[in-house]
């Protein structure tokens, strides 16, 4: 086994942290009263190609592999404890990679060189009013036509739709094109975004205060053949391949926050004074530090591992999807638990601040805590890991 990162890796990783130590993190306050990521920021990113940096070469992008990007998602979420800025950075990111892989070559000249520049964005338009984790109980429809799609129905608590609103771009959107079929009747279309013929709801989150999210409806929208994501009717394995990404990389962004907490929580008890001495000498608050430092070595080390095997997998080598699968839902059910508790500790060894709005533990303890639904909840973690250790007979 061999445990080092590559020296391009390791470039990336430092000018990152330099980037977001400048950049980013000081205008967190300024993107918590305006709601909204500073145009900034966002350009920095599409400056340092940080956005579609997993879009190939040929179109301008970095081809970045998912470890890669991975620790990338780890820096942007130490930066950011809202987490609005890793949403950003890893929903673009995993989103355009599976259009990448599986979208036509008009879909990528078009759109593609314009996500490596940050000019457009990709989301994931999944989830209905009410369906999220059931996909075959979804009901928007796209009904083949001459030459294309016809498009109708609703999709609910997305995220960034105020940014693509705003930016440019659409969603890779799930729909049901054989309705008879269940799983098998589903398919992927790039649905570009435009509010004029939606109708759009915005929606207020607990937390990720600069990121946006909504709810939109739409009916009889028209897109080409060149939409279309893979092929017909075999969108739910195609769909799969994108959230798995999006959640390692979802596990890498909540290890980079809970490491930072940490060492804000370890300097805070350095600092604070009680009963005549510094809290840090408590050893009841040293082994919940203990623990949780173990914790999101163990978790970061396990959500490396996942993104390398997704790596391997789509190289065609040593693992299978269902590999994939078990360890990506180990890697995001145990980063994003343990990296709850962890900022949840840390706030707590900070006593009374720790429970104020100025306090970047109170920030992430909102957004992190988002990561325990979205991209596919907690429980579904759960039921993949049990599916591949019992089989997926036991799930009925
Ligand atoms: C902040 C945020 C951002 C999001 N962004 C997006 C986005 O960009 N695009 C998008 O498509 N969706 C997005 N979502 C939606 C997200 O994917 C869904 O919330 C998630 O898939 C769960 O679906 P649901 O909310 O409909 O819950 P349901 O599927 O209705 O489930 C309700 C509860 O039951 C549990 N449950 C369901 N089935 C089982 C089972 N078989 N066994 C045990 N427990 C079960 C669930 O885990 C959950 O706790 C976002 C959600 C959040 C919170």
């Amino acid at each position: 086994m061999d445990f080092k990162l590559s020296e391009e890796q390791k470039l990336l990783r430092e000018t990152v942290r330099e980037f977001s130590e400048k950049e980013i993190s000081p205008r967190i306050g300024d993107m918590i009263r305006k709601r909204k990521i500073p145009e900034e920021i966002k350009n920095g990113m599409a400056k340092l190609g940080l956005l579609g940096m997993t879009v190939p070469e040929e179109y301008g992008g970095m081809g970045a592999d998912a470890l890669t990007t991975g620790i990338v998602a780890e820096e942007i979420g130490r930066a950011d404890p809202t987490a609005s800025i890793p949403v950003l950075f890893l929903v673009d990111n995993a989103w355009s990679y599976l259009i990448s892989k599986y979208g036509t070559s008009k879909l990528k000249e078009n759109l593609l060189p314009d996500v490596a520049k940050g000019k457009k964005i990709v989301g994931i338009a999944s989830t209905e009013p009410n369906f999220g984790s059931d996909l075959s109980s979804m009901t928007s429809r796209a009904t083949k036509v001459n030459g294309g799609f016809i498009l109708s129905g609703e999709k609910a608590f997305i995220s960034l739709v105020r940014d693509i609103d705003e930016t440019g771009g659409g969603f890779v959107t799930v729909f049901k094109t054989d309705p008879a079929k269940g799983t098998d009747g589903i398919s992927l279309i790039f649905m570009p975004y435009d509010r004029k013929q939606m109708e759009t709801m915005f929606i207020e989150e607990m937390g990720r205060e600069g990121s946006s999210w909504g709810s939109f409806k739409f009916s009889d929208l028209q897109v080409g053949d060149d939409h279309l994501i893979g092929e017909i009717n075999r969108g739910f394995r195609i769909v799969h391949e994108g959230f798995e990404f999006a959640r390692g990389l979802i596990s890498m962004i909540s290890c980079g926050a809970a490491s930072k907490s940490l060492e804000n929580g370890a300097e805070y008890m350095k600092q604070r004074r009680a009963f005549g001495r510094e809290i840090a000498r408590f050893q009841g608050l040293q082994f919940d530090l203990a623990q949780d430092v173990a914790k999101i070595e163990a978790a970061r080390n396990t959500s490396m591992k996942a993104l390398w095997m997704y790596d391997m997998e789509q190289n065609g080598k040593m693992f299978t999807r269902f590999d994939v699968s078990k360890e990506i839902a180990i890697a995001k059910f145990i980063a994003t638990t343990w990296a709850f508790d962890a900022i949840n500790d840390a706030l707590q060894w900070q006593g009374a601040y720790g429970y104020s709005k100025d306090c970047p533990e109170e920030w992430a303890l909102r957004g992190i805590r988002s990561f325990q639904l979205a991209e596919g909840s907690r429980e579904i973690m759960k039921l993949i890991i049990a599916r591949e250790t019992l089989g997926k007979e036991y799930l009925r």
